[in-house]
């Protein structure tokens, strides 16, 4: 993408003349990619005490609105980013992969906090020791609870993957758990 200069204009970059700017060039992907970034609808979801933390980032102080991102969506068939929030427990995990199944793609995932990443200090039988146990994520946001500035900084690395044109995790597949869903700890191989 870039500003043509016309032959005319000045040297600080004022055009002159009749007050024309000039040409902006871009490809067809390139406009995507600005259109993808600036329209992320997150998924109208949150698990723990880091949801909080998630719906302060829409209020005014942080205003997730300033980048096109104030429509949380009731329904994954709407959204294509989901912020995990919170603790996932053995029992919410298939929820959220099927959730996560039925929102089109692209698709993205931020993991929200410590116990969404890792476990935070759940290391117990009924808490996911991560969500990428479950579903691929794109961002991590560490802290116990992340202020909805980190979230929003973790938003805006997302951004920067969309506009780099990266690859979303969801194209490297889902980790479809055998059985009942039974979990026993650490990291599926
Ligand atoms: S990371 Fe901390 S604030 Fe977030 S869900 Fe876990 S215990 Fe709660």
């Amino acid at each position: 993408m870039g500003l043509i200069q016309r032959p005319n204009d000045d040297a600080s970059g004022a055009a002159s003349g009749n007050g024309e700017q000039g040409v902006l060039l871009t490809t067809v992907k390139q406009a995507v990619r600005l259109a993808q970034k600036h329209s992320v609808w997150p998924l109208t979801f949150g698990l723990a005490c880091c949801a909080i933390e998630m719906m302060a980032s829409a209020m005014g102080r942080t205003d997730i609105a300033r980048f096109g991102m104030e429509v949380f969506r009731p329904s994954p068939r709407q959204a294509d980013l989901m912020i995990v929030a919170g603790r996932v427990s053995l029992k919410m995990a298939p929820v959220i992969q099927r959730l996560y199944e039925q929102m089109p793609e692209p698709r993205w995932a931020i993991a929200m906090g410590a116990c969404a990443s890792c476990g935070g200090p759940f290391d117990d039988y009924a808490i996911v020791q991560g969500v990428d146990c479950y579903i691929p994520v794109d961002v991590y946001v560490p802290g116990c609870p992340p202020r909805p500035e980190m979230l929003l900084n973790g938003i805006l690395m997302l951004h920067e993957k969309i506009a780099r044109g990266e690859s979303p995790a969801s194209e490297g597949g889902i980790y479809v758990p055998e059985g009942d869903y039974e979990w026993t700890g650490g990291k599926p191989e």
